[in-house]
């Protein structure tokens, strides 16, 4: 069987290398370019120590698409490089399977009228964590049967926003099947302000921020003489490697643009 060729750009960063070591880890996939900005011309396997791949750390994207002609380009860079590569991967033919944040609704449009009219196959997802999206969705499921519910999410210290883009997400998911009702006493005072969390169509958000912590979510359910609870916890970024291996095996199927990795869960 032949195998699937890969670009990815942004080797150099936190998640790029988990992707070129899963990739240079996976049989069916060929590692065929590794594209960063400050690392220099090393051995690609060098940046997770292992063994040498014979692929060339580069830092020009075009070239490397051109000459490695690889199948799929997997981009974990920043927002201001992202669209440009995600664009000049499609008019090259090359599927995008992006996981850099920070696209607009617009620009996703705007990928998705260029791969429809190429009819060619892409995801970009804000988060590739299996386990988190499958939490989000059972979380959905119980909130029919239990709307009086609450979410704690834990980041580490350094984190900028609060609540989560996954707290969220699973918020606006809970509220499409939960009749809206303001939960709690009517009456409940807030002796310390914030001690309640932030407030979401009647339900509570909080945010806990300390050192040490990855990325975990828990949403309790309360119901009459019974809690439930759903819990995702991630440890480290290879944790988002099997939903990037999903990705790159499923766009090769595919002749459209994906936005969000649920959706290829439900082709699955
Ligand atoms: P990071 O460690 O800062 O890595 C970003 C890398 O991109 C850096 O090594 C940077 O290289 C490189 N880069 C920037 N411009 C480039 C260019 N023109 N060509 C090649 N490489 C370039 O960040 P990260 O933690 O890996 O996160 C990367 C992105 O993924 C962020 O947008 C983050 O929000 C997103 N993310 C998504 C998921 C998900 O599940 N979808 C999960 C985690 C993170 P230099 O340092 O040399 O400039």
């Amino acid at each position: 069987m032949e195998r699937i060729r890969v670009a990815v750009a942004g080797a150099g960063g936190r998640m790029g290398r988990e992707v070129v070591k899963m990739v240079l880890q996976d049989d069916t996939l060929e590692l065929t370019a590794a594209i960063a900005s400050s690392t220099g011309p090393v051995d690609a396997a060098s940046l997770v120590g292992l063994p040498s791949c014979g692929v060339t750390v580069t830092n020009d994207f075009t070239a490397a698409l051109v000459n490695s002609k690889p199948d799929v380009l997997v981009d974990f860079t920043t927002p201001n490089t992202v669209m440009e590569h995600t664009t000049l991967a499609i008019q090259h033919g090359v599927r995008p399977v992006v996981g850099t944040t920070g696209f607009t609704p617009e620009q996703i449009e705007e990928l998705q009228a260029i791969c429809k009219e190429k009819e060619l196959g892409g995801l970009i997802a804000p988060n590739f964590s299996i386990g988190a999206i499958l939490m989000m969705r059972f979380a959905q499921q119980a909130a029919k049967y239990f709307p009086d519910l609450e979410i704690i999410e834990y980041h580490g210290d350094q984190k900028l926003d609060a609540p989560s883009g996954t707290a969220v997400k699973t918020a606006e998911l809970v509220a499409q099947v939960r009749a809206e009702h303001k939960q709690g006493n009517p009456n409940e005072e807030e002796k310390i302000e914030g001690a309640r969390g932030g407030y979401y169509n009647g339900f509570r958000i909080h945010s806990v921020r300390l050192p040490g912590i990855f990325a975990q979510q828990e949403v309790i359910f309360g119901g009459n003489g019974q809690t439930l609870r759903i819990r995702h916890d991630s440890y480290e970024r290879a944790g988002y490697m099997p939903g990037v291996n999903v990705a790159i095996k499923k766009v090769m199927q595919l002749d459209q643009l994906i936005y969000g990795f649920e959706h290829i869960l439900d082709q699955e």
